[in-house]
């Protein structure tokens, strides 16, 4: 997801305005079909992480050793998950049949908005709204498909409505990291871990939560409680929050301290 500045939206490649459409349709006939899942750098949100190990039927830290590598990226405080690609000549996605997707029910979200790309941007009152850019590479054939489609018919099209809201809900989280938030402890600190613990492995955050003495510490409403027992989801929004409060020093209602 890309922060886009007021002055620049105009010049921007490929972007869908209000109220326009583009030409698109994927389909297996196609001669370019499944060449565009090769030698990708395919970041991984927490909600794309927590799609596909359930997916899967994996924990959350299985998925990450078996099918990511952590990279940290100049400028960023948190490391990142990168699909793991194939080591073969085409670098193919480790998802990737003859067939086409083997994960494709839970694929990321970057795959279900392909050949768009996300943006948020912040009108002149600095209300959020967010865009869609056309960028398909040059072999891609699905654009020359008379079927036209609006960015919302298009999220609809790819079921992509859950991992755009949870996606622009770690965006918050995420832009608060902006500065450097470790201080002389860096990236590798037990803060750090803590951080990514709690953004992208809901398994072992539910863990800490019932398994330390976190709850002897913070309290937190009883059907909360009994939600993060039994719901992902819920366990990464608590996540995100848990970030907010305790790395940033943010208020909170859902999280209070004894
Ligand atoms: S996850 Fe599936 S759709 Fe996405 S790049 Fe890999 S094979 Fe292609
Ligand atoms: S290149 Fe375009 S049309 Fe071809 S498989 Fe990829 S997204 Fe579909």
């Amino acid at each position: 997801m890309k922060q886009v500045k007021t002055e620049t939206i105009d010049n921007l490649e490929g972007l869908i305005g209000t109220g326009e459409t583009f030409r698109f349709r994927c389909h297996d006939g196609l001669a370019c079909y499944n060449r565009c899942c090769r030698n990708l750098n395919l970041f991984l949100s927490p909600y794309d992480v927590l799609r596909l190990k359930q997916g899967l039927g994996l924990s959350a830290g299985d998925f990450i050793d078996r099918y990511t590598d952590a990279v940290l990226r100049d400028g960023k405080a948190l490391p990142e998950l990168l699909l793991r690609m194939n080591d073969n000549e085409e670098a193919t996605c480790i998802f990737l049949s003859e067939a086409g997707c083997t994960a494709y029910a839970h694929r990321p979200d970057t795959c279900r908005t392909f050949p768009c790309e996300h943006g948020i941007y912040y009108n002149a009152d600095g209300a959020k709204e967010r865009v869609l850019f056309l960028r398909p590479p040059s072999f891609c054939e699905g654009i020359h498909d008379p079927r036209e489609l609006t960015p919302e018919a298009w999220q609809k099209d790819q079921n992509a409505e859950n991992h755009n809201a949870m996606n622009e809900l770690w965006g918050e989280v995420e832009a608060l990291f902006s500065g450097n938030p470790w201080g002389a402890e860096g990236p590798q600190g037990q803060r750090a871990k803590m951080a990514f613990m709690a953004a992208y492995n809901v398994d072992d955050f539910r863990e800490f939560i019932f398994g330390s003495s976190f709850l002897k510490r913070c309290k937190i409403k009883n059907d909360l409680k009994m939600k993060l027992r039994r719901d992902d989801v819920a366990v990464m929004k608590f996540g995100f929050e848990w970030i907010r409060v305790f790395l940033f020093g943010l208020p909170s209602k859902t999280i209070k301290m004894k």
